[in-house]
């Protein structure tokens, strides 16, 4: 076979390599991908994620087996349909599906609408109203989020009257997210612990996979601002098997069968972004691909042949999907100082010896003469694996005690909140 994949980060490296170690698979091109990808011997190909046509043409003239797409700007800008059109098979939902991720207005909708359990919610597109209701309502933390696509920025968590205002100005009044953030969803604050849950959909069924917490706050401990994710495990052995379960039957298949009844039936990789609360998993958010970085812990573990999984599901077969139970996979983001406000770039990333079962996934970093260069927030990603957590993260560490500090910083915690759990 013969595949492309669509993005350039880290989620897109660990899907191309996964694609590669198919005995099936000869050939993995990525659009436009990063210089470090082609280490591991996939093919870079020079367009940009939005250059609908040129990739159509590409895809035509390499006579591909299937194309998939790693980010959500080119499924929100209908490329799967562009693909489809073009009578070319491409895995990933449609635009009319994708907008599960693209609007929360319509995510709330959808899940209030077909009774799954979720954070009430109310919604606005008027600054007056919302802050007179955020009035009545008094009752804080309360979270205020931004309607549309903001790269994660677009959420608060407002503590007072006074923050949750001044939120509601940014984006309702001086449109700090743009059209994403003309109009709001003000949310219920809900407590508990994060998880992931990922599954493949193809209409009504589903294919869950293993899941995963990701930690998005810059610092240790969970402090400082919202990143993409600076890092990752799986399994989570705090979140029960019963929880899991519960979850999948109560959130992720209702909702693929919500998406079929709404005539937005939904073919791709389905992100649940779930809290276990005192009253069950709620779902904090859907995205419609694969998160970065969780997939670099999660893919890892499935034993099943990647390309044939994706083939069989975008040919109307069953796939068999098998994953591995027995190991815990941990990955460290390294990223350039200062991230995620003003970063430092262009300096090079040291050439490190990394170990064969050390798997590092490539992320902002463009190449010169010299090597790989710094031209990005996240750098790269280290991902191990081992018997138990705590071996994990040990080796994982190890190996990062060997990487130069002047120009880079890695949170030394991920893996700690679960490796708590074990304490109590
Ligand atoms: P992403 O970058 O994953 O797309 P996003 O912009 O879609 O993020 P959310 O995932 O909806 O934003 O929220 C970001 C974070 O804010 C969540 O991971 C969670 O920690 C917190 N959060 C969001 N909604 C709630 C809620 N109702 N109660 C408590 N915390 C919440």
């Amino acid at each position: 076979m013969k595949i492309l994949v669509i993005g350039s980060g880290g989620r897109e490296h660990v899907l191309a390599k996964k694609f590669l170690e198919s005995p099936r698979v000869a050939k993995v091109y990525c659009a436009p991908g990063n210089p470090g990808m082609v280490r591991d011997g996939i093919q870079l190909v020079d367009i940009n994620e939005s250059q609908q046509e040129l990739l159509v043409e590409f895809a035509k003239k390499e006579k591909l087996d299937f194309t998939f797409v790693g980010p959500e700007l080119p499924l929100f800008e209908g490329i799967v349909d562009v693909f489809q059109q073009a009578g070319l098979k491409v895995y990933g939902p449609n635009k009319a599906a994708a907008i599960i991720e693209g609007s929360k207005i319509f995510s709330k909708y959808l899940l209030k609408k077909y009774a799954i359990p979720t954070a009430d919610y109310w919604a606005f597109s008027d600054f007056e109203e919302a802050v007179s209701f955020i009035g009545q309502k008094n009752q804080f933390p309360i979270v205020i989020k931004a309607d549309g696509l903001a790269a994660g920025k677009g959420v608060v968590i407002a503590e007072s009257y006074e923050e949750a205002c001044f939120a509601l100005k940014e984006m309702l009044i001086d449109e700090k997210f743009g059209k994403s953030g003309m109009k709001v969803v003000i949310e219920e604050f809900l407590v508990g612990e994060e998880f992931s849950l990922l599954a493949f959909v193809r209409g009504e069924e589903v294919y869950p996979m293993v899941i995963a917490q990701d930690h998005k706050r810059a610092y240790e401990g969970d402090k400082g601002p919202n990143t993409g994710g600076m890092g990752a495990y799986s399994p989570v052995p705090h979140i029960k098997k019963q929880v899991i379960e519960e979850a999948v039957e109560h959130i992720v298949k209702p909702t693929a069968r919500a998406m079929v009844r709404e005539g937005r039936s939904f073919s791709g990789i389905l992100y649940a972004g779930l809290i276990l609360t005192s009253n069950g998993p709620k779902v904090i958010e859907f995205n419609a691909r694969f998160g970065d970085p969780e997939t670099q812990v999660i893919l890892p573990r499935l034993k099943s042949d990647f390309a044939t999984v994706i083939y069989e599901l975008l040919t109307d077969q069953q796939p068999i999907i098998e994953w591995e139970q027995e190991r815990f996979h941990i990955g460290v983001v390294v990223a350039a100082k200062g991230y995620p406000q003003r970063y430092e770039k262009d300096f090079l990333i040291p050439e490190l010896e990394w170990q064969p079962d050390e798997n590092v996934y490539y992320a902002g970093v463009s190449s010169d003469t010299l090597g790989l260069v710094a031209n990005g927030g996240r750098l790269f990603l280290v991902e191990v694996s081992g018997k138990t957590l705590k071996e994990a993260q040990t080796r994982v560490y190890n190996s990062l005690t060997k990487l130069d500090h002047k120009f880079m910083f890695y949170r030394t915690d991920i893996g700690d909140r679960a490796l708590s759990y074990y304490k109590h």
